[in-house]
């Protein structure tokens, strides 16, 4: 797949990497940005050359978008949707892309307890008609769409790589997880092609890879309870942000969280954002949008529990 670059700005920087062999090597910063997964997706590498960063650049983007078209839950004929369609029936074998980022989805239900669940769409769905007419959906559409959510109602067969949906209209949602996967994805492919030093940011989205020359890690700056922004110095890692401040819906002057939870079908109340530091952004995105869900106590369980991972909770006030 052939994917344009759009215009880079980049310029030279003469950095040294501190180790002897790197010592006079000269790296251009290399920046490019293109529209992916219905955001703004931003790629940043170090490279050699401007030839080699468009060269990576272009196959990381490619990547991006072969994933799309596996993921995305607006394509009719995205992998996801036609197995949406089989709903219902016998098992259906599909991708290895696919079928890991539904394993991640399902692992994360499991230890959420169903605060994360990939099955939400029929929820999504209802959540985003009322946020364009304005009104809550009749009780009915909300018990026709419970019928229909539940991880246990998805069953993945690693030996067979296939994916069995239980019902008819059952729809599933990689958007608490796909960027951060698609992320992770970029950074491998810019590893392929030399370039390590890297970063890959999509939304509340960043997948990071090995630091600037010369660094310890890329800065970022994150927000949480106490004191405002903090800022961290980040290597090989994910950080993902998510939250209620942007995306909601307000009906009867309460705002209804395009995060949903699973368990109720809706969520409002109090809003806030949390950030979560992991292993990688796929792991990252994932334990975010369910610390959304959790709220502060269960959802500092959780992080706890994953190897490596680190919350940082903002409330925000409002709402
Ligand atoms: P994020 O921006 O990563 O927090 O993901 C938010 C998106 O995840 C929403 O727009 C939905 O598409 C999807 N989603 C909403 N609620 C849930 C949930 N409880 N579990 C998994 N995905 C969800
Ligand atoms: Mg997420």
């Amino acid at each position: 797949m052939t994917v344009g670059l759009g215009g880079p700005t980049h310029g030279w920087r003469k950095l040294d990497d501190g180790s002897p062999a790197q010592q006079h090597r000269t790296y251009e910063r290399v920046h490019y940005s293109q529209v992916h997964l219905g955001v703004q997706v931003s790629l940043t590498v170090y490279a050699p050359s401007r030839e080699a960063a468009d060269e990576a650049c272009r196959a990381a983007f490619g990547r991006i978008a072969e994933l799309e078209d596996v993921m995305s839950d607006y394509r009719p004929d995205s992998e996801l949707n036609r197995l949406c369609a089989q709903a219902g029936g016998p098992p259906v074998e599909v991708s290895g892309d696919l079928f890991t980022v539904l394993h991640r989805a399902h692992d994360l239900a499991e230890r959420s307890r169903g605060a994360f669940d990939a099955t939400v769409g029929p929820y999504v769905q209802l959540w985003r008609q009322a946020r364009r007419s304005g009104t809550l959906p009749r009780p009915e559409d909300w018990r026709a769409a419970r019928a229909l959510v539940g991880y246990r109602k998805m069953r993945l067969d690693a030996a067979a790589r296939t994916v069995e949906l239980d019902r008819p209209g059952m729809r599933l949602d990689l958007g608490g997880v796909g960027k951060g996967y698609a992320l992770d994805e970029a950074l491998k492919t810019l590893r392929e092609h030399g370039l390590t030093r890297a970063l890959a940011s999509a939304g509340g989205d960043l997948a990071v890879g090995d630091p600037p020359p010369g660094r310890r890690g890329w800065r970022i700056r994150v927000w949480e309870a106490e004191g405002g922004g903090r800022r961290l110095v980040a290597a090989n890692c994910g950080v993902s942000t998510s939250g209620d401040t942007e995306q909601f819906a307000e009906i009867d002057g309460r705002r209804y969280s395009h995060i949903i939870d699973p368990r109720s079908g809706l969520r409002y109340g109090e809003p806030i954002l949390a950030t979560v530091v992991a292993p990688n952004a796929t792991a990252s995105d994932g334990l975010a949008t369910a610390c959304v869900v959790l709220g502060e106590r269960a959802g500092r369980e959780l992080v706890e529990a994953a190897p490596g991972a680190t919350l940082y909770l903002r409330r925000v006030g409002g709402g």
